[in-house]
C-alpha cells in the first residue's frame, strides 16, 4: 500500500504504465521527436501519424469522425474555447447563454467574462440531489438564446446530467449545445452519432493520461460558426494554433484507447468499491450522500459528516489524500458552490469531503479508510463531549 491513500482521482489521475510506456517513445532523438507540421522529411511525417493515430483513438471513445476532434491543453482551454469560439460577437442583437449554476469553475469564469463583454447569462439552478431537470432549461430558452452549455458528470457530486434530453432540447430550437464531459468520458458510453451535441470538451489527466493536453469535440455537419481563440501557426485547421505536443497527444490516445477496452469492467470494479466504502462509513457515522442515489457514477462520493468540520476532518486524516470540494476553485472559494446550489447550507457544506475512487483503489485500501474515518471521527466526538 501506498500512503497517503490517493482518493482525490476526481482531481487528477497518476499516468497509466501502459500510457507511460507509450510517451517516452515520442521524447529523444532515438524517438519520434519530429515536429508534425514539419512536411519535408520523415520526421515530421511520423510524429503527424502519430497524432493521426491518437486523433482516431479518442473519437472511437465518442463514436465521432476522427476530423471532429480539436487538441487543446486541457479542458479548462477546450471550455473556453468551445463557448467564447461559437459566439458570433457580429451580431447586432443581444446574445442569450444558458448554463449551470453547478458548473466547473472553467465554465462559469469563461461565462462571466463574456458576460462583461455584454452576453445575456442565465445558469439553471438544480435540485437537492443536483440535478437540472431539462423543463428547467426549456422553461428559460429565449429568442436570442444561441448557446447552451451544461456539464454530463460533475466533479464534485458524480451526478449524471440528461444531456440527451438538454440536447433534443436545443436541437429542436437550432441552439448550440456544449458539454463539459471531463468526468463522464470513459466512465459513461458517449455517442455523438445518435447524440447530436455540437461542441465537448474533455480533459487527458482526468482519464489516466498526462497532464497538459485534452481535446474539444467540434461537430463538422452541420459546420456551425466557430472562431480560434489562439492564433498563430494554423494548426488544427486554423482551429488552435500552436506545435502540437506529440508525446502528451499520444499518452491521450493510448488512455482513450485501454478505456475503450476496460471501462466495463473497471466501472464494476469501482462500484463494488464505492459501496463498500458507503456501507463502512455510514453504519458507523451520522452522514448524509451530496448527489442523487440513481444518477451519480461511482467514481464520486460526497458525503457531508453531520456535525463535524471538513477541513479539520481532513488534516486529522492524514493517511489519506482527500479534498472538500474541487482542486480547481480550492484556490478561490472557501466553500462549494456546487453543495450551495443544491441548497446546502454553509454548515453542511463546510462538514463535505470528497472521496473519490480511481483504477488502482484496492480493496486494502478502502479497508483503512473505512478504518481511519470511522476511529478519528469516534475520537473528535469523544473530545467534544468534554
Ligand atoms: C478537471 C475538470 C476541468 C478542467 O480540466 P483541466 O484539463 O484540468 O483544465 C473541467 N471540467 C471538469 C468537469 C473537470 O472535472
Amino acid at each position: 500500500m501506498k500512503f497517503p491513500i490517493y482518493l482525490d482521482y476526481a482531481s487528477t489521475t497518476p499516468v497509466d504504465q501502459r500510457v507511460y510506456e507509450e510517451m517516452i517513445k515520442y521524447l529523444k532523438y532515438d524517438g519520434i521527436f519530429g515536429n508534425p507540421s514539419s512536411r519535408s522529411h520523415i520526421y515530421g511525417w511520423k510524429a503527424e501519424q502519430a497524432v493521426e493515430k491518437s486523433r482516431k483513438n479518442i473519437s472511437n471513445l465518442i463514436n465521432s469522425d476522427a476530423r471532429e476532434i480539436i487538441f487543446t491543453s486541457g479542458a479548462t482551454e477546450s471550455n473556453n474555447l468551445a463557448i467564447k469560439g461559437s459566439i458570433n460577437f457580429n451580431k447586432t442583437e443581444k446574445l442569450h447563454v444558458i448554463s449551470g449554476e453547478t458548473e466547473h469553475i472553467s465554465v462559469l469564469d469563461t461565462l462571466y467574462n463574456l458576460q462583461e463583454n455584454g452576453i445575456e447569462l442565465t445558469l439553471l439552478s438544480p435540485n437537492k440531489n443536483g440535478i437540472i431537470h431539462p423543463k428547467r432549461l426549456e422553461e428559460k430558452i429565449k429568442k436570442n438564446t444561441v448557446l447552451v452549455s451544461l456539464m454530463h458528470v460533475n466533479n464534485e457530486t458524480g451526478i449524471i446530467q440528461d444531456i440527451e434530453s438538454f440536447c433534443k432540447i436545443c436541437k429542436s430550437r437550432k441552439i448550440l449545445f456544449h458539454v463539459d464531459a471531463t468526468q463522464s468520458i470513459g466512465k459513461i458510453p458517449i455517442d455523438v452519432s445518435l447524440i447530436p451535441i455540437d461542441l465537448m470538451s474533455f480533459s487527458s489527466h482526468k482519464i489516466y493520461g498526462p497532464k497538459g493536453v485534452g481535446a474539444l469535440f467540434l461537430r463538422r455537419k452541420p459546420p456551425i460558426y466557430f472562431k480560434a481563440q489562439i492564433h498563430g501557426g494554423g494548426q488544427e485547421k486554423n482551429f488552435r494554433s500552436g506545435t502540437l505536443p506529440v508525446h502528451q497527444i499520444v499518452g491521450m490516445g493510448k488512455a482513450c484507447a485501454i478505456l475503450k477496452d476496460e471501462m466495463n469492467l473497471e466501472n464494476k470494479k469501482i462500484k463494488l468499491l464505492r459501496d463498500k466504502f458507503l456501507s463502512g462509513i455510514k453504519e458507523k457515522n451520522n452522514i448524509l450522500l451530496n448527489g442523487d442515489p440513481i444518477n451519480n457514477i461511482p467514481n464520486i462520493l460526497n458525503i457531508t459528516f453531520l456535525g463535524i468540520d471538513s477541513k479539520t476532518l481532513i488534516i486529522l486524516l492524514k493517511d489519506l489524500a482527500i479534498s472538500s470540494g474541487s482542486a480547481c476553485s480550492s484556490e478561490k472559494e472557501n466553500s462549494s458552490h456546487v453543495l450551495k446550489a443544491m441548497g446546502l447550507n454553509h454548515f453542511l457544506s463546510k462538514s463535505s469531503i470528497r472521496f473519490s475512487i480511481g483504477r488502482f483503489t484496492s480493496k486494502e485500501d478502502i479497508s483503512f479508510a473505512i478504518n481511519q474515518i470511522n476511529n478519528t471521527i469516534k475520537i473528535l466526538k469523544e473530545n467534544s463531549k468534554y
